[in-house]
């Protein structure tokens, strides 16, 4: 049936019963994924995700919201139907029935994995914990193979499910899934690349230090990916693992809380804990009113930082106070990401390690250099992951585990094992094209966290939670993000801050 759209009336009607109709299938689609996690009774996601490409394909929609958008004056109007025809163009690949499908094939297979070592199940953190921690070097070989099994189980579907978001991209008048991505994301790659060279070369020193020294600690000629971790955890840690019992973790969270004076109690999040395949995930139902924190923490400050990550999120999804669903999600991963991560920093504040573990100012000094050392590692791996993941998008031809293991030495310099499928990490079937967001996500961490505390003070106040609720949360997408990040600390995205907090290591 042809839509009649006769007047700007007509039109908001229209706009209206989109926005409800895709709050209602995102609401379905985070139940179901949280039932499935929890392993509950869930509705299928193929259904949810049928029902969401019916709304995002429909070519009435589509050429309604195109043939409008330059007829209209009034902002709030002209901002949806923006943020709608972005998503229209990004159904054309994710909600193409064959494209979801086969993820949602994969994404149980991932949440359903169930890795064996020495003919006995374990579960995914456990397993973490004998890589991060075991003194026996061929039982962290173990583990990790165990952890990575997957891999091999699930590549060809993989690169099969990268072909087709390829193929799905071409006649869109784009050369591949990555290059739509950019530009879905108001990206420009060179810019982006730009910064991921910034960062390799600031990071290679102080990063070739740590490798040579965990050679000569661990006593071994290559380094293998069941060595950094161990390596970090036992030599690194000027601060024990003990000071971040893992029971403690949400006591900490209200504690940083108060000084911003607010109540968890009173905040509408609800905390579940669970085996995942991630440290924690934050799940938001309906923003502003259902929020949940899943849960999977351990000893230890990496997991209290996975753990701060996502009540950055939550805390975010809280505060958002649009009516519309369009514009309450309307901003790109990576600023979602931003806010999620200005959380964890907190933490790596003198101020906060002083109050809250009550140990000499000297310790904590070493211990936040000991960060900026890990930190290394961890920026060199989502850039190496990220430059592999669009190399695939590239060129998904010839042998990626091959590829892959040319990425690893020349940028994390780690051997791979020959017996092994990149495939294994969830991210390149659940979040294609995501692991950049963390890079800039920290870029715009670190600016806003910085401008503050230059040019207005205390962080650890209830002004800065205002400063972030009425910069940033409050009104979603409504305005885009770079006008809300200059606007908010003067100038636009610059990688200055987080290189700042990177040199002199
Ligand atoms: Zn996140």
């Amino acid at each position: 049936m042809k839509i009649q759209i006769n007047n700007q009336e007509d039109l908001i009607n229209l706009v209206e019963q989109i926005d409800n109709q895709l709050k209602e299938n995102f609401f379905q689609r985070a139940t179901s994924y949280w039932n499935q996690i929890l392993k509950k009774a869930y509705k299928d996601p193929n259904l949810i995700d049928e029902e969401r490409s019916i709304i995002l394909l429909n070519p009435e929609y589509r050429f309604t919201v195109e043939d409008w958008l330059p007829k209209v004056e009034d902002n709030l109007l002209k901002r949806k139907l923006e943020l709608l025809k972005q998503e229209f163009l990004r159904a054309r690949v994710s909600s193409e029935p064959e494209v979801f499908a086969l993820k949602n094939k994969l994404d149980y297979q991932i949440i359903n994995f169930a890795p064996e070592l020495n003919g006995k199940k374990f579960t995914r953190s456990e397993l973490y914990n004998i890589i991060e921690k075991d003194d026996d070097r061929i039982l962290r070989e173990k583990a990790w193979k165990a952890l990575t099994e997957l891999g091999k189980e699930i590549e060809c579907e993989v690169v099969l499910l990268c072909d087709l978001r390829n193929q799905k991209a071409l006649p869109l008048g784009y050369k591949n899934y990555s290059d739509l991505c950019f530009y879905l994301e108001n990206l420009s790659k060179e810019k982006l690349f730009d910064l991921f060279e910034q960062i390799l070369d600031l990071t290679e020193e102080p990063y070739k230090k740590l490798i040579a020294d965990c050679k000569e600690k661990l006593s071994i000629d290559k380094v293998s990916p069941w060595d950094i971790k161990y390596y970090q955890h036992k030599y690194l840690t000027s601060v024990s693992d003990s000071y971040f019992p893992k029971e403690e973790i949400i006591k900490s969270i209200e504690h940083l809380f108060k000084k911003f004076n607010l109540d968890m109690s009173k905040l509408p999040i609800k905390v579940e804990y669970c085996d995942i395949p991630y440290g924690g995930i934050s799940l938001t139902l309906e923003t502003g009113k259902d929020v949940r924190v899943l849960a999977n923490p351990q000893e230890g400050y990496n997991w209290y930082e996975f753990l701060y990550h996502e009540f950055g999120h939550a805390i975010h999804n809280c505060f958002i106070q649009v009516p519309s669903f369009i514009i309450a999600t309307g901003e790109p991963d990576y600023f979602k990401e931003g806010m999620a991560c200005i959380f964890p920093k907190f933490m790596a504040e003198k101020y906060w390690l002083e109050e809250y573990l009550k140990i000499s100012p000297e310790v904590i000094n070493e211990f936040i250099l000991q960060n900026k050392l890990k930190n290394c590692y961890w920026y060199r791996r989502v850039i190496n992951d990220c430059l592999f993941e669009y190399s695939i998008y590239n060129n998904p031809e010839g042998n990626l585990n091959n590829r892959y293991k040319e990425f690893v030495t020349k940028n994390l310099f780690i051997e791979l094992p020959d017996d092994f499928s990149w495939a294994y990490d969830p991210v390149y079937t659940t979040h294609p094209l995501y692991l950049q967001n963390y890079i800039l996500a920290d870029v715009i961490a670190y600016q806003t966290i910085n401008y503050y505390k230059e040019k207005r003070g205390n962080i650890f106040s209830p002004e800065f939670l205002e400063f972030l609720k009425e910069k940033y949360y409050k009104d979603g997408g409504l305005k885009p993000w770079e006008e809300k990040l200059s606007d908010a600390t003067g100038t636009k995205l610059k990688a200055e801050s987080l290189i700042k907090t990177m040199e002199n290591i």
